[in-house]
């Protein structure tokens, strides 16, 4: 099957790719990656397309669409907390909103970025002194360089400031590992986890002040940061196009 990858990218760029197929299994996942690995085909795997910036000329690779579900309570107690099992390819905010609604607490400050769940380590997505490292247990993988599936524990994961392992560690050009489903241990209670860093601490006191949850301050600051990114989009689509626009100067006499 073949695709527009602008039509799949936040950025809306990228060619076509003759060899696109989408995954709503893990095993589905494993089985086109080691089949492209086989066949000596690069390949790229699509998350949400919020992260992602690939050239306007055809693609040769295999690209792999994850789509996989799933959001899995595993275990609950007050020692440990909520273990919560979930799919790459689930969209994150939705495992962001369902545990703000179960009363998991942890990722509370993640709200609102978009992409996929399984894309969440490899740039240990972070946002106002949140991180997601902080709530993972572990992370279950296709190791395309041992042709097999692996489980590493987040201390395996080597987290930094947006970066892992999984970001670090090549295969022919991609990613060795491909992040199949990720584990994460959440504190129990409404509240959101322990204040440590300051913009943390300026965040809540703003939610407080405004009567807002924690999740619903930091999507109504998103929006704002999505609709600057539209705009910028859109600027650039209208300058493409030859549209007239403010900036341009055309039709506001500024013009040469
Ligand atoms: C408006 C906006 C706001 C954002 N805000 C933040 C923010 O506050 N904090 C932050 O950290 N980031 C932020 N981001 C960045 C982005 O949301 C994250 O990087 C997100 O995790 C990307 O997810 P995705 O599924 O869209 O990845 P994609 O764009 O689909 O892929 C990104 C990369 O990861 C690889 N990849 C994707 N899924 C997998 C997988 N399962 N296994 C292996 N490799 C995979 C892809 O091949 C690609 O190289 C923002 C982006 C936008 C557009």
């Amino acid at each position: 099957m073949s695709v527009r990858l602008a039509d799949l990218t936040t950025l809306r760029v990228g060619g076509n790719a003759a060899d696109y197929l989408v995954a709503e299994t893990s095993d589905a996942v494993i089985d086109a990656v080691s089949a492209a690995d086989a066949a000596g085909r690069d390949v790229l795997v699509l998350g949400g397309g919020s992260n992602l910036l690939v050239g306007d000329s055809d693609l040769a690779a295999t690209v792999v669409h994850l789509r996989t579900r799933g959001i899995e309570l595993e275990t609950r107690d007050a020692c440990s907390g909520a273990m919560v099992r979930v799919a790459a390819g689930e969209p994150w905010d939705d495992v962001v909103a369902r545990a703000v609604r179960a009363g998991w607490a942890g990722i509370e400050a993640l709200s609102g970025i978009p992409g996929s769940t399984g894309a969440t380590p490899i740039q240990n997505v972070g946002a106002y002194g949140q991180e997601v490292s902080q709530s993972i247990a572990s992370v279950r993988t296709w190791d395309r360089q041992q042709n097999r599936v692996r489980t590493l524990a987040a201390v395996d994961c080597e987290f930094g400031y947006r970066s892992s392992r999984l970001k670090q560690e090549r295969f022919r050009g991609g990613p060795r590992y491909i992040v199949l489903e990720v584990t994460f241990q959440l504190r129990l209670g409404d509240l959101s986890t322990p204040i440590g860093y300051a913009e943390a601490a300026k965040l809540a006191k703003e939610a407080v002040a405004k009567n807002v949850t924690v999740r619903q301050l930091v999507i109504e600051k998103g929006l704002l940061k999505g609709k600057e990114l539209d705009d910028v989009l859109n600027l650039r689509a209208m300058t493409e196009l030859g549209v007239p626009g403010e900036r341009s100067g055309e039709g506001k006499g500024k013009g040469k």
